[in-house]
C-alpha cells in the first residue's frame, strides 16, 4: 500500500529523537508556555527570515488571529479564493469580516490576480491569497494591488512551508501570514499546531495577546481573547521535524520533478508553478476526466489518491448565505470537477514514483 502521506514511515525514522523530546518536556511538567513554544517560534520564524513570528493552536486560529490583530472586523470584506481548505474562509467569518471570492487561474489554481480590483469595495479591508499546494500565488503583481488601494494582504501559508518566490519566502510579503502544522502538512505536529508571522512589531504584540486570553499579566486582561496557545509537546516534537524540513522538502521536489518527467509529455495536465518560483511541493495535483475510474483503478493497485478539494467554498452548504450559484466562479468550479492528487511526500521512493505513474497513465483520461 502507498498512502498519500507516509506518516508511520517518518515516524519510525525519527522515532528516537521524538521519544526523547517528548519525554524531557512530561519530566519537566511544563506543558504550557515553555522553553520548547519560544525555541520553536524563533527558528520556524529565522528559518523564513520572517520578521517575528507566534506559535498558536492551528492553522485556523492562525489566520483568526492575524485578521482580528490587523483590525479586521464585521462588516470589513476580505478577498480570497473559492479552491481552498475551508478554514480559510471559516476564519474570515470568525473576525466578522465577510470573504469576497475571486476565481483561480486555471494554469496555477492560485488566486487568479487580474480579477482582484474587480471584486474591490470601499468595505475592503485585506486580501488574503493561498499559496495552494504548496505553490506561490503571485505576490508582486497582488502586492501592487494591495499597496495602491491601501488593504492588508494576509498570506495563508498552511500548505507552503519553505517555498519561495522570486527568491524570497513566502509568508514574508504580506502583513500577515499563516501556518498549520496539522499532522499531514509538510511540518506535522503530532495534533494540531499553527503559527503567525507578523511585518510589524505592534501587531506582533496583539498577536501574542489575543492568542493567551488577551492578558497583561496572569489574572488581569485588557483586551478579550482565546486560548489559542501551542502547547510544549507539540513544540517538541516541530523543533525535531523542524530540523529536517529542507531535506524533506527537497526529497518532495525530487518527487515531484520525477513524476512530471514521466506524466508531462502524455497530455495530461499537471497543475503549474509561476516563473521564479519555488513550491514547497505539498500536494501533486493534475486534472483528469475519469477521477472515479482513476481513483478506483489505483485503489485496487495499493495507491491511496485524494481530491483538493471537491467543492468550491462558493458552494459548500454552511456559507449558502453568502448567495453564490454554481457559474459564479468557473475555472474554480471546473478544477474542483478534474483535479486528483497522487502521494507525495519525502517518504516516497522513486521506485514508487515510477510504479504510480506507470499505474496511473494506463487509466487515465487527460
Ligand atoms: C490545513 C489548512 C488550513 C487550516 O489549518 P488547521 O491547522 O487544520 O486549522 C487553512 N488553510 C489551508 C489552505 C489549509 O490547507
Amino acid at each position: 500500500m502507498i498512502p498519500l502521506v507516509n506518516l508511520p514511515g517518518q515516524y519510525k525514522k525519527i522515532k528516537k529523537e521524538i521519544l526523547e523530546q517528548i519525554e524531557v518536556v512530561l519530566e519537566s511538567c511544563s506543558f504550557i508556555q515553555g522553553e520548547f513554544v519560544s525555541e520553536f517560534e524563533n527558528k520556524f520564524a529565522s528559518m523564513h527570515e520572517a520578521n517575528f513570528g507566534s506559535g498558536c493552536s492551528n492553522g485556523t486560529s492562525a489566520i483568526h488571529l492575524a485578521l482580528q490583530a490587523l483590525g479586521v472586523k464585521l462588516g470589513d470584506e476580505v478577498i480570497t479564493v473559492p479552491n481552498t481548505f475551508f478554514a480559510t474562509a471559516e476564519a474570515i467569518l470568525h473576525a466578522g469580516a465577510k470573504p469576497v471570492f475571486v476565481d483561480i487561474d486555471s494554469n496555477t489554481h492560485n488566486m487568479d490576480v487580474s480579477q482582484i480590483e474587480a471584486a474591490i469595495t470601499d468595505r475592503t479591508r485585506a486580501i488574503m491569497p493561498v499559496h495552494l499546494y504548496g505553490n506561490p500565488a503571485d505576490m508582486a503583481p497582488l502586492m501592487n494591488i494591495a499597496k495602491r488601494y491601501g488593504l492588508f494582504v494576509i498570506e495563508d501559508c498552511a500548505q507552503a512551508h519553505l517555498a519561495k518566490y522570486r527568491g524570497q519566502y513566502v509568508g514574508t510579503f504580506g502583513d500577515a501570514a499563516t501556518f498549520s502544522f496539522y499532522p499531514g502538512k509538510n511540518l506535522g505536529a503530532y495534533g494540531d499546531a499553527g503559527f503567525v508571522f507578523t511585518r510589524s512589531r505592534a501587531h506582533e504584540a496583539v498577536v501574542r495577546k489575543l492568542l493567551d486570553h488577551g492578558r497583561m499579566s496572569k489574572y488581569e486582561h485588557d483586551m478579550v481573547g482565546y486560548n489559542y496557545r501551542m502547547d510544549e509537546i507539540q513544540a517538541a516534537v516541530l523543533l525535531v521535524k523542524l530540523s529536517y524540513l529542507r531535506k524533506w522538502t527537497e526529497i518532495r521536489r525530487k518527487n515531484a520533478e520525477k513524476y512530471k518527467s514521466l506524466i508531462s509529455q502524455t497530455g495530461v495536465s499537471i497543475v503549474q508553478s509561476i516563473e521564479g518560483t519555488e513550491s514547497a511541493h505539498h500536494l501533486f495535483v493534475l486534472e483528469v476526466s475519469n477521477r472515479l475510474e482513476v481513483m478506483d483503478y489505483m485503489k485496487s493497485k495499493g495507491v491511496g489518491t485524494s481530491i483538493h478539494y471537491p467543492v468550491p467554498l462558493h458552494l459548500q452548504p454552511a456559507l449558502a448565505y453568502l448567495g453564490h450559484k454554481t457559474g459564479d466562479f468557473p475555472v474554480s468550479e471546473a478544477a474542483a470537477q478534474r483535479v486528483l492528487s497522487l502521494p507525495l511526500c519525502a517518504e516516497l521512493t522513486e521506485g514508487q514514483v515510477e510504479f504510480i505513474s506507470q499505474e496511473f497513465l494506463k487509466i487515465v483520461r487527460p
